[in-house]
């Protein structure tokens, strides 16, 4: 909470010191060009014009800060203090000036403004905001005493400063408040907002993502399977399917249990999407049955792709099997030109490799009729 107080004050002093040094330019010319035959007058005008030449160069070193600081991603301690800072430096000008003025008038103005400007400029916490005021008007008090040997018009005075510091420290009180509560109701939004999209993406992912493995569910690439496959049919592109289902798995989960299965059909799945592009899909189909989509990929690319995953497979190390897994692979094309359904091609990819297991296992089919033959 109170690093976005820090932050929206250096925002604000960014323009607010600008507005000053403006004002301050102003009293600069007024109190400069005024001229007065009593000395003490004309003294006076002087030591205005002064005090506020001093001010805009503060002030305007106070903007540029401000300015600086506000963008930085981590706020340095000079940035932390510097509202504060400013504050009290500000409330201690406007001492100095009302003081100044009891030598033509009896009112505390430059007093009152500062404190007002100040609980209505910045956010302070409320400690803050009643230790500085406390300490601005009991020294503006005591240096009153110095101004005036007419106890009325010191009374008069120290009672307008303290209304001021009284109605500046319910200004801001009132100011902080507000803020505590839209910063709270604003962090709890952002806190539902993010658990919301969380329990979106983990929907998202029960839909559309095997558990197990993590790849995409048969129903979701049967999804982006439609969408590549008439893609590829409007660009005249060819695409393949790979269809793989693991040997002998069954007797992989007999002898040595179901969760040594899943650890297979784990380093399977990371083996597959590990080997393929980015434009590749790969989906846990059934059981232990796996296929890929490889859109802009001919027969032989795809074969080779294949069969590479197969050579791979006999790799992958699970340390309790002894032997290696191996797999046996269906592949099926489809030119762009061809007018074919994803079913028919699945079920192309899918007798391929059952011509695999046929044919002995642990080797790569071509579906006959995507134009290759049996490989
Ligand atoms: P083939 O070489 O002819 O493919 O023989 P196979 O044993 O691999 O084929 P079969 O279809 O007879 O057996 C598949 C096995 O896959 C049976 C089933 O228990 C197992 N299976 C299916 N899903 C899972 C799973 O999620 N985890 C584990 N551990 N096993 C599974
Ligand atoms: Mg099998
Ligand atoms: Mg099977």
């Amino acid at each position: 909470m109170q690093d976005s107080a820090v932050r929206r004050n250096l925002q604000v002093l960014s323009l607010a010191a600008w507005v000053l040094v403006a004002l301050n330019a102003v009293h600069i010319a007024v109190f400069g060009l005024l001229t007065f035959d009593e000395p003490v007058r004309d003294g006076w005008a002087r030591q205005i014009a002064t005090a506020h030449g001093a001010m805009a160069v503060v002030m305007a070193l106070t903007g540029w800060l401000a300015r600086r600081l506000h963008a930085r991603p981590v706020l340095p301690i000079v940035g932390r203090i510097l509202p504060l800072a400013v504050s009290a430096v500000v409330l201690a000008w406007a001492i100095v000036l009302t003081v100044m003025d009891q030598a033509v008038s009896s009112s505390v103005n430059p007093y009152v403004n500062a404190a007002v400007g100040v609980a209505i400029v910045l956010l302070l916490r409320p400690s803050t905001m009643v230790g500085l005021m406390g300490m601005a008007w009991v020294a503006l008090a005591w240096v009153l005493g110095g101004t005036t040997d007419d106890p009325a018009v010191l009374a008069t005075n120290r009672m307008n400063a303290a209304s001021a510091t009284a109605l500046a420290i319910l200004v801001s009180i009132l100011f902080w408040r507000h803020y505590a509560r839209t910063e709270l109701l604003q962090r709890a939004l952002a806190e539902s907002n993010r658990q919301l999209e969380a329990q979106r993406a983990e929907l998202e992912a029960l839909a559309t993502r095997d558990p197990l493995t993590g790849l995409l569910n048969r129903r979701e690439f049967v999804r982006q399977a439609e969408h590549e496959l008439a893609r590829a049919r409007r660009l005249g592109a060819p695409l393949s399917l790979i269809m793989l289902d693991l040997d002998h798995f069954k007797t992989i989960n007999d002898r040595h249990g179901h969760a040594v299965g899943d650890e297979v059909l784990r380093q399977t799945a990371r083996h597959m999407a590990g080997s393929t592009r980015q434009t590749d899909r790969v989906a846990r189909f059934g059981g232990e049955e796996f296929v890929l989509l490889l859109p802009d990929t001919s027969a032989e690319q795809a074969w080779h792709l294949a069969d590479k995953l197969r050579e791979g497979l006999a790799r992958v190390c699970i340390p309790t099997l002894g032997v290696p897994v191996t797999a046996s692979l269906g592949v099926a094309s489809v030119l762009g030109t061809e007018s074919v359904t994803l079913e028919a091609v699945l079920h192309r990819a899918d007798q391929a490799m059952y011509e695999a297991k046929r044919s002995g296992r642990n080797r790569t089919v071509v579906a006959a009729d995507a134009g290759t033959g049996a490989a």
